[in-house]
Order: C-alpha cells, then structure tokens, then sequence
C-alpha cells in the first residue's frame, strides 16, 4: 500500500471512531471512540461507556476489544489495527499489548494521562516480545476538537451550579 493510499484508509477508519465519540458525547460521556479493523472487516466500532455502563474499565478502546475478540473467537487480534480518537491510557494501553494488537493509530495526545506517548510509554515495552506499530495524529484537530467542546460545556455546567461538585470527568482527561 502505498502511504497516500495508506494515510486515506486511516482517515477513514478514524471517521467511524469519532462518529463513535459522538454518539457518546450525546449520552454524556466523554467524546471518545475506537474503531477496529482487520483487513477491510470492521470488527468493532465503540464509543466510552463508563456512566452508561457504570464500570470504570469501559472506556472506547476496551468496550472495542473485548467485541472484537469475541467476533474473531480469540483473545489475541494480532492482525488488528484499532484506531482511536485519543491517545490511551495506562489501562487501554495494557489491553492492547495483551490482545498483541499489530497496530494504534490515534488522533490526538492526552498530555494528561496518555500511556503511548505523552506520560508513560507502554507500547514501547518488550517484555511480552510485542511491539505495537504506532501512529499519531490523524484526524487531529476533530479528535481533539469534540474534546475541548465537551470539558467547555462541562464546566459552564459547573459554574452555573451552585456549590456544585467538581466532575470526575474533567480531571479523567486533558485537552
Ligand atoms: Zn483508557
């Protein structure tokens, strides 16, 4: 594949992971959504689903490979690209070594609590023998942007709310 060729597929797929992001935007989570592909097969496409799901492991990325594993039947999806909007967490990160993904390709970084790039980086480690092939920044801007619109939203929600509690949220996930 040529990287033209290459770049327009990733663009593609991370369009079907922020469409994800914004259907858990309107159910009040946070905007994020992962998409995972083998081939040209879609095998999963999941939005962040803590509140919905009250469990705090349900972010995008993990709600993504635990229903693309099941469509594959096997815990490991070593052919798997999954792309998501934001660069994952420690958690996510983890999962992604275990399920030995081949490839991340992610929108933008979450200087806050991202675990690829930004505060940790734990899919450079080689002690399971695995290292995922990473790439950042596609679609940038959208993944970013549909970020700092929910967190803005957010706290002019809290401004207005007198003596209102400080969100979980807003300390889960920097812009
Ligand atoms: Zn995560």
């Amino acid at each position: 594949m040529t990287a033209a060729a290459q770049s327009e597929m990733d663009a593609h797929w991370m369009r079907q992971a922020l469409s994800a992001a914004r259907d858990a935007q309107h159910r009040d989570e946070v905007p994020i959504g992962t998409c995972i592909v083998v081939g040209d097969k879609v095998l999963a496409v999941a939005g962040n689903r803590t509140r919905t799901d009250n469990d705090p492991t349900a972010h995008a990325e993990m709600v993504a490979l635990r229903v693309a594993a099941k469509e594959v039947g096997n815990y490991r999806l070593s052919d798997a690209i999954v792309y998501s909007t934001i660069e994952p967490c420690v958690m996510c990160a983890g999962a992604l070594i275990q399920a030995r993904v081949r490839r991340l390709v992610y929108g933008a970084q979450d200087e806050r609590a991202g675990a690829v790039e930004s505060r940790f980086r734990v899919c450079d480690t080689d002690f399971l023998n695995h290292r995922i092939e990473v790439s950042a920044g596609v679609l940038e801007e959208e993944c970013r942007e549909i970020m700092q619109e929910f967190f803005r939203a957010r706290r002019q929600d809290q401004r207005s709310e007198v003596g209102g509690q400080r969100s979980e949220v807003g300390d889960q996930i920097s812009e």
